[in-house]
């Protein structure tokens, strides 16, 4: 049998003392759990080992209360008592013959330690780095004596905790030892400020007594963001960045090269592509001989070998793959490719971090659910009767539920109106920068075109006599949702007047309905879609005016780290943006704009009006075939269920949920919603 292409990346690679069996390696990620629901935490990582990573971290892990990143819900090494919870991570890693990481840091300014109430730290004195009226102390000498300490107690934990890589960690502007490397933060005028050298003494220091602590038990990675994306005043691959890689060269074991900061890092699909960090980090392995890993939100087994071939990279890093495939690695090895849940670069996993509450993904259901759930990526519980199922729908959530069912052994069939599977998707994914999130849909289209015991009929947009003739056991109804148009969102309660200008649905526009004049955009849903079509229209040549009642464009997008892009994209584009106002009428081409702090009424003149403010269910389906109860039990249905944007319209994650939740429970009479454990620590 010929050797194959992918095998090199299942070559073992020497760590320090450790070997990790693969180059597949779970670089640290923040998963909204940590501290708060430990065994959750160990869990999903248990699943990223079985799925055949070879290493897998954990996320950040502060090692004194004075980097307590509350309301955040990190890990934490505080003190002895946290060491079982670590632990109970490690043993699980380890017991898919993966190596366990843990990633030490000390947050310096940019935590408030709003739960210790210990004054932050920095080089020099500054206003802490969130908005809580605080400023941060400048660290004298014993407090650099005590971080060192506090470091070093925290790896000895670690070792004890049974940890195979130790992180000294540098990568992203949120941390100490970066403050210390940057002479933004760092003005000091003693032996830890000034030249490069001097700023880079600290992290010396730290990466030298950590190989102490660890000796030959561990291997002590270095994560180090050698460029920040700012060019001048920033640290940058092309100076200090790289003079930091020749002046450490083969001092740590490991390597974890990233830029920074988290949102150029884990920058979404629709601002950078797969292996977007290449020109920045491929030095890396040229100035040292230890092993390299870093990230680039690959999928791609192809680029992955290519990496590895051209001596970009030893490992490959992944944090988002790695959520929406668990199992990417064992796909590879079995030649399953066909079968690798890709990422789609949404975001929607940053979302729980930045939220403070357990991770989600949008093309992984199952991610944040292992544990509370029992919920496993690949395997579900066998079907538990005869059963068979009509989803009426061939969206995210109609597709995602009939996969689970069919992988269950159910009997499925899917009839959806158009003539392609997709839903919302087939519109939205032509938008600007969302090719990548069409995976939804060709993944489990594909899926789908495997099993044996699913049909999909398309052209078929069924009625609820339809329905009820097939008399199939239970009918789904995933129909999705509609935008309004009359205005109604989180600021209008009421449908508004709007007369004498041309009004467009967001479907018209994405279908390339174009205004033929200036547009007014109202976005009073504050995710992706207004900022989306904004840049579409004006790409065009549409004048376009931009209202919210946000006091920025997009501001749910902070939870997945692109609104400040999405901003400085519009702003670039000479796109005109009225924050702080809704709009409360349109009448004869002008537009009555109301203040939201004051009431003050501003006019501002348009031809056309998009309304992004919020969507209609379609379940008037779902509502016809409810009130006809006495036939449909006559002709055998025993349930009909709402899922999805036709049952409450939400992300496309909410709705991939919904499919799958549904599908796992359906013949469990517990509760689909509330059923699972909870963390009572
Ligand atoms: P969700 O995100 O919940 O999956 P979508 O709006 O993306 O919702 O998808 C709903 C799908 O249902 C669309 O592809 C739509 O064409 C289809 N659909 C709506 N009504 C019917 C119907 N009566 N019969 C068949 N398909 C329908
Ligand atoms: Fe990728 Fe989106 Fe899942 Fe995050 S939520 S892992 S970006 S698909």
């Amino acid at each position: 049998m010929d050797k194959s292409p992918y095998e090199i990346l299942f070559e073992p690679v020497k760590i320090g003392p450790k070997t990790t069996k693969n180059r597949f390696y779970q670089v640290p990620h923040c998963n909204g759990m940590g501290h708060r629901w430990p065994k959750s935490m160990a869990e999903m990582r248990k699943i990223k080992a079985e799925g055949g990573w070879g290493v897998v971290c954990t996320e950040e892990c502060e090692i004194h209360a004075s980097s307590d990143l509350s309301s955040g819900a990190l890990m934490r090494l505080w003190d002895d008592s946290d060491i079982p919870t670590h632990a109970r991570m490690v043993e699980n890693v380890q017991s898919h013959d993966a190596l366990a990481g843990i990633q030490l840091v000390h947050n310096g300014y940019s935590t408030s330690n709003r739960f210790s109430r210990i004054p932050p730290i920095a080089p020099s004195a500054r206003s802490a780095r969130y908005d809580d009226p605080l400023q941060a102390r400048a660290m004298d000498k014993q407090d650099i004596k005590n971080l060192r300490q506090w470091h070093r107690q925290a790896a000895q934990r670690a070792i004890t905790a049974g940890y195979d890589i130790i992180y000294v960690y540098a990568g992203h502007n949120l941390t100490l030892l970066m403050h210390f490397l940057s002479s933004r933060y760092n003005q000091r005028t003693d032996e830890y400020g000034g030249s490069l050298k001097n700023r880079t003494r600290l992290i010396k220091e730290i990466l030298e007594e950590t190989k102490e602590i660890a000796d030959d038990k561990a291997a002590v990675a270095f994560r180090f963001a050698v460029d920040e994306g700012m060019g001048k005043g920033g640290i940058s691959a092309c100076e200090e960045g790289r003079d930091v890689v020749e002046m450490l060269a083969d001092l740590p074991d490991l390597w974890d090269v990233n830029i920074s900061d988290w949102s150029n890092d884990s920058l979404t699909s629709r601002f950078g592509a797969e292996g977007h960090q290449e020109t920045y980090i491929d030095f890396v392995k040229k100035v040292t001989n230890k092993p390299v890993v870093g990230v680039g939100r690959f999928t791609s087994p192809d680029t992955m070998v290519s990496q590895i071939r051209r001596g970009v990279l030893d490992l490959i890093g992944a944090a988002r793959p790695s959520i929406a495939d668990p199992f990417l690695p064992h796909k590879i090895k079995q030649d399953r490719m066909d079968e690798i849940r890709e990422c789609i670069g949404c975001n929607i996993c940053t979302s729980g971090d930045m939220l403070s509450v357990p991770i989600r993904c949008t093309q992984n259901p199952t991610m944040g659910e292992e544990w509370r759930k029992g919920w496993h990526p690949e395997d579900i519980e066998p079907a538990g009767s005869d059963d068979n199922f009509l989803i009426v729908g061939g969206g995210p959530a109609g597709l995602e539920c009939a996969l689970a069912l069919a992988k269950r052994g159910y009997d499925v069939v899917v009839a959806e109106k158009n003539d392609v599977t997709g839903g919302r998707l087939v519109r939205e994914a032509t938008l600007p920068g969302f090719a990548e999130w069409r995976r939804v849909i060709d993944h489990r289209t594909y899926m789908l075109s495997q099993k044996a015991n699913v049909n999909i009929y398309l052209n078929s947009e069924l009625g609820a006599q339809d329905i009820m003739d097939y008399g199939f056991s239970h009918v789904v109804v995933a129909t999705g949702s509609q935008w309004r148009t009359d205005g109604v969102g989180r600021k209008n309660h009421f449908p508004i007047e709007i007369s004498d200008v041309a009004l467009f649905s967001p479907e018209q526009i994405m279908d390339g309905i174009l205004p033929s004049g200036p547009v007014v955009i109202f976005d009073d849903d504050h995710y992706y879609l207004a900022s989306a079509l904004a840049e579409l229209l004006h790409d065009k040549g549409v004048e376009v005016t931009f209202v919210t009642p946000s006091d920025k464009v997009a501001s749910w997008t902070e939870n997945t780290l692109e609104q400040h892009m999405i901003q400085a994209g519009l702003l670039k584009r000479g796109i005109r943006i009225i924050c702080n106002h809704s709009i409360a009428a349109v009448k004869q081409g002008k537009f009555i704009l109301k203040n939201t702090y004051t009431g003050m009424e501003e006019v501002i003149e348009g031809r056309g009006f998009i309304p992004v403010t919020s969507r209609l269910s379609n379940d008037g389906l779902y509502q016809t075939l409810m009130i006809g109860q006495d036939e449909l039990e006559g002709s055998g249905i025993k349930s009909v269920t709402l899922i999805g944007d036709s049952f409450m319209p939400s992300t496309i994650a909410a709705a991939v949920y919904h499919g799958h939740l549904f599908a796992r429970q359906v013949d469990n009479p517990k509760d689909l919603w509330t059923e699972f454990k909870r963390e009572n620590i």
